[in-house]
């Protein structure tokens, strides 16, 4: 059995694909036998062919001819005649193939990349995928792609990014394993609203596990099981099914107000990664959705997305929600948000460096196209705008003003919006918890992000498991920065709302009822078992409680004593 961090809680019980990323640097030779090496490449195209012309028959079944005909392209490039002679002719002028392919390819993608046309330029990315697979199999390398994938699938990789996870094939996983990554990762936020069980920071799981080894996941204790007995398959699968019952019973949350055993009510809506995520919201009967994580939508691109496409995807979200609250949160790239087609440069610290609020300030006429975008939407719907990992007071006055430049600008084209859309702000920084004042006389909400709050708190970096002892909202100096800011956010009369993990910590919830937190925004799985936590207090309960824990001096103190009074 190996131990890792608790990521997703739940049991998945399947077959490992060890993902591996593929290396595919290679040393160039001169081939001795120019005709071998063409048979060497004709053959790495044939094995891609066929590969690709299974995965479309899979995706032809599972989501239709359409995204199969996508596929197709990858074929046509592989078989492409020009190429092909290309390839051939450089072979025999004494050029390995690798390096003919790499050649030929990269032509290729240089040319439609640098095209007006998007549709050329999307064809880029298939001939990038087309070098990468025959790379692959000239090298004698497998590339695992994750959006297809057999079923009952246990994923083992080093790192999963918010990439990787961008487009998984969720159906067919059973849980997901890494070698890296903390709880607040991306990926372990991304895998707990798939509601897939994981396990992180498991150290050599890519070499000590292989591909088609049967493992039990127990993401709730962090335990991975290769190879288990009958035993422990007939354990976890009673576990699995416990936990199942246990999801159905809190189906009585559902339609419930959210409020303490004595009335005190407060809001309790939904994180969001995407439109779509917004069905999982209504499902689990959140109030509003409290962060829509727009940069996902920036992940899921190849190039930025323009204002009606954004515009689409945040009136969809608005229009779902019926009137409840959207906060939707602007860009928030740099840090583990890598976008590829930003071209942001390389940063020794990049969670200290040039992002969010800060990339975005430095780009106006990029951030104009979202900050139009949501406005144009806010006419569909109740949304609200969010800035992330403000730091300064000057970044909120500047977004303020780039708002009221949006808003002449649609006032000329006609366009409707809500003219007094709420503008607030993440308190996510040490900076922005001190002056928590300041900002909350001219912002219209707070939402706090705990993922990076306690991690610029206690300088640790929210993804080292080596740091992760000190890594905790337990810790008495995030105790004291969430109190002082939920104090001044309700002394200034707005709203305090917090969007990071820690609103969906049994343990707390208490604790930020007694400093009184207004609003809890969770992913769509954890919704209803917050209600059910935050029925169980009452506030004089709570009060005492934070009493108590406020005067601890250690996070092991404060974590003892609010479990021992969780109920
Ligand atoms: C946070 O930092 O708590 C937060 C909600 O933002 P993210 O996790 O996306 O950084
Ligand atoms: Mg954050």
């Amino acid at each position: 059995m190996y131990e890792g961090i608790n990521a997703s809680d739940g049991v998945g019980i399947g077959v490992a694909q060890v993902a591996i990323e593929p290396d595919l640097s290679f040393v160039p030779t001169v081939p001795e036998d120019a005709e071998a090496e063409k048979v060497r490449y004709a053959d790495a195209v044939k094995k891609f062919v066929e590969m690709t012309n299974h995965q479309i028959a899979v995706m032809a079944a599972s989501i239709g001819d359409e995204a199969a005909m996508i596929m197709g392209a990858h074929i046509e490039f592989a078989e492409d005649p020009g190429i092909k002679e290309s390839v051939d002719a450089a072979i025999e002028n004494g050029i390995c193939a690798e390096q003919a392919v790499s050649d030929a390819y990269d032509m290729y993608y240089n040319m439609f990349a640098a095209m007006e046309d998007e549709l050329f330029r999307e064809r880029a990315a298939d001939v990038a995928d087309v070098k990468t697979g025959l790379l692959a199999n000239l090298l004698g390398k497998e590339v695992i792609d994750l959006s297809h994938l057999p079923e009952h699938s246990v994923i083992v990789v080093h790192e999963l990014t918010p990439s990787m996870t961008a487009d998984i094939d969720k159906d067919n996983v059973a849980a997901i394993v890494t070698e890296t990554g903390g709880r607040t990762s991306h990926s372990a936020i991304i895998a707990r609203a798939l509601e897939i069980p994981a396990v992180l920071s498991v150290p050599d799981a890519t070499t000590l596990i292989k591909t088609g080894d049967l493992m039990i996941v127990e993401g709730t204790q962090g335990k991975v099981i290769v190879d288990p007995d009958r035993a422990q398959l007939e354990h976890y699968r009673v576990k699995a099914a416990a936990l199942a019952a246990e999801k159905e019973a809190l189906k009585a949350f559902r339609g419930q107000p959210t409020r303490t055993a004595d009335g005190h009510e407060v809001l309790l809506v939904a994180n969001i990664g995407n439109p779509d995520d917004a069905n999982g919201a209504i499902e689990n009967d959140a109030e509003g959705v409290g962060l829509f994580r727009s940069e996902f939508l920036f992940m899921d691109a190849k190039e930025l997305p323009s204002e009606d496409e954004q515009f689409m995807a945040y009136q969809k979200v608005a229009i779902r929600m019926k009137g409840k609250p959207v906060i939707i949160r602007t860009l928030d790239v740099g840090g583990d948000k890598e976008i590829p087609y930003l071209d942001m440069q390389h940063e020794e610290n990049p969670f200290m460096g040039f992002r969010a609020v800060r990339y975005c300030l430095a780009n106006p006429e990029q951030f104009k196209v979202q900050l139009r975008a949501l406005l144009r939407a806010s006419a569909f719907g109740n949304i609200e705008i969010m800035i992330p990992l403000v730091t300064a007071l000057d970044e909120i006055r500047k977004v303020k003003t780039l708002v009221a430049e949006c808003k002449a600008e649609l006032d000329a084209r006609g366009a409707a919006y809500k003219k007094d859309i709420k503008v607030g702000t993440m308190i996510e920084t040490p900076s922005a918890s001190l002056i928590a004042d300041l900002l909350a006389a001219e912002c219209d909400f707070f939402s706090i992000g705990t993922n990076d709050l306690i991690g610029y708190t206690m300088c640790c970096d929210r993804g080292n498991d080596r740091v992760a002892n000190l890594y905790q909202v337990y810790q008495p100096s995030v105790l004291r920065s969430l109190k002082r800011i939920i104090e001044e956010g309700n002394k200034a009369g707005i709203m305090v709302g917090m969007c990071g993990e820690v609103a969906a910590d049994p343990l707390m919830v208490p604790v930020l009822l007694a400093f009184g937190l207004n609003e809890f925004s969770v992913a769509s799985p954890s919704i209803l078992r917050t209600r059910k936590t935050i029925s169980q207090w009452t506030m004089d309960e709570c009060q005492a409680l934070a009493d108590k824990v406020l005067a601890l001096k250690t996070a092991n103190e404060v974590k003892a004593a609010l479990q021992a009074a969780a109920k």
